[in-house]
């Protein structure tokens, strides 16, 4: 069989039937009809009352991250362990993210750290949820009450998740999603910021678009990006909403296949099928290498790499990057779970697009591999 790739979307709906009114029609910019269907759908999907799409997960943490003030020395806690979009939306407004561990178990932020990190320059917590199970929301909830905190909520993997029956994208003062093509639903690059603040969605509205002001034209108070999404994003994201709850069914139909196909492996942790708040909806299906196994995830998936299974390596956490530890910052910190996970968790070929044909195959190899390291 060729080559398993990590990651394919499924793009068989209504997204060419979409995309081919965008063309006849001439709507193809950021103007067109879809952006408000897509941004209305959306949000309402998860129970928010504004959507404001933009063009990527990355740019809708920016916008929310400028929408919420956070600026010069203000601190935000956030995983150490995530996506470096989370703490660049930070740093780039002259904000510091300040960090806790993950749990092992759910690989998510461990809530019960949250506090001790809190100073007078504390303005935001930033959960993340990460790789199909959400945080302990309820727990950032009151800390972030008590504290007068913001709440930000990335919920890029959590697409048709839910925390205790409540959607995720639903909590806190401001989400956000992606669309990047390996999330449960994709429109190429894509984003979005939702929110139940009317003068917050209207100030992400102007921040995705270079703080144009209405009247008069070309005279701007402050200054951001041009962070638009166009109709051709939309067409697609609209098909890919339409089957949300198909496509979340197969990826959990696919991750208790891996976990059953895997089960009697030795040296490996699987993701947990759920927790007390949900049902694992298996963002991506990530593998942890355990203590007894010498070599690191990018060993692993170069091994796995040769055999023909596409996979890529758990993220890399915060404050072990260069670029913050080269301004000095987060020298002496350390996160002992966070750094076993950058180190020894991966994931494997876990697309939509992918056939049962595939995963036995990937099993097959993965099994062979880790016979050959034990
Ligand atoms: C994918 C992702 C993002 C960024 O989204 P992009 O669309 O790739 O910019 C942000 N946060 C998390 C947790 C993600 O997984």
């Amino acid at each position: 069989m060729d080559f398993i790739p990590v990651n394919e979307p499924l793009l068989n709906g209504n997204e060419k039937k979409y995309l081919c009114e965008c063309i006849d029609t001439g709507w193809i910019s950021s103007e067109g009809p879809f952006v408000k269907e897509f941004e209305e759908k959306l949000s309402a999907s998860v129970g928010r009352k504004y959507g404001i799409a933009v063009s990527n997960g990355t740019a809708a943490l920016e916008v929310a991250v400028q929408a919420l003030n956070i600026s010069e020395g203000d601190e935000v806690i956030m995983p150490t362990f995530t996506i470096i979009s989370c703490a660049m939306a930070v740093t780039k407004r002259g904000g510091i993210p300040v960090f806790v561990d993950s749990d092992r178990d759910t690989w998510n932020m461990r809530t019960d750290q949250i506090e001790s990190r809190i100073t007078s320059k504390t303005k935001a917590i930033m959960m993340v949820h990460l790789y199909g199970l959400p945080v302990n929301v309820d727990e950032v909830l009151s800390i972030a009450k008590k504290h007068h905190l913001k709440v930000f909520e990335d919920a890029a993997e959590m697409h048709g998740q839910t925390y205790k029956g409540k959607p995720c994208g639903s909590f806190g003062d401001i989400s956000i999603f992606s669309f990047y093509p390996n999330k449960h639903i994709t429109t190429g690059e894509g984003g979005m910021v939702v929110t139940d603040d009317e003068a917050l969605a209207e100030r992400c509205r102007s921040l995705r678009n270079l703080c144009f002001q209405r009247n008069p034209r070309y005279v701007h108070e402050e200054i951001s990006d041009n962070y638009r999404f166009t109709n051709l994003q939309a067409a697609v994201g609209l098909a890919q909403l339409e089957r949300l709850d198909e496509f979340v069914q197969k990826k959990r139909k696919m991750g208790r296949y891996y976990t059953e196909m895997l089960s009697d492996i030795k040296g490996v942790s699987l993701p947990i099928p759920k927790d007390s708040y949900a049902e694992n909806i298996y963002w991506v299906y990530g593998i942890l290498l355990d203590d007894s196994i010498e070599i690191d995830n990018r060993t692993m998936i170069k091994k796995l790499g040769e055999k023909g299974v596409g996979c890529r390596t758990f993220f890399w956490c915060m404050h072990e990057q260069p670029v913050y530890r080269e301004q000095g910052m987060y020298e002496n910190e350390h996160y002992p779970v966070a750094e076993t996970l950058a180190r020894k968790g991966f994931y494997i070929p876990s697309g939509l697009a992918l056939t049962e044909e595939q995963m036995s195959e990937v099993v097959r190899r993965l099994k062979e591999t880790l016979t050959e390291i034990l």
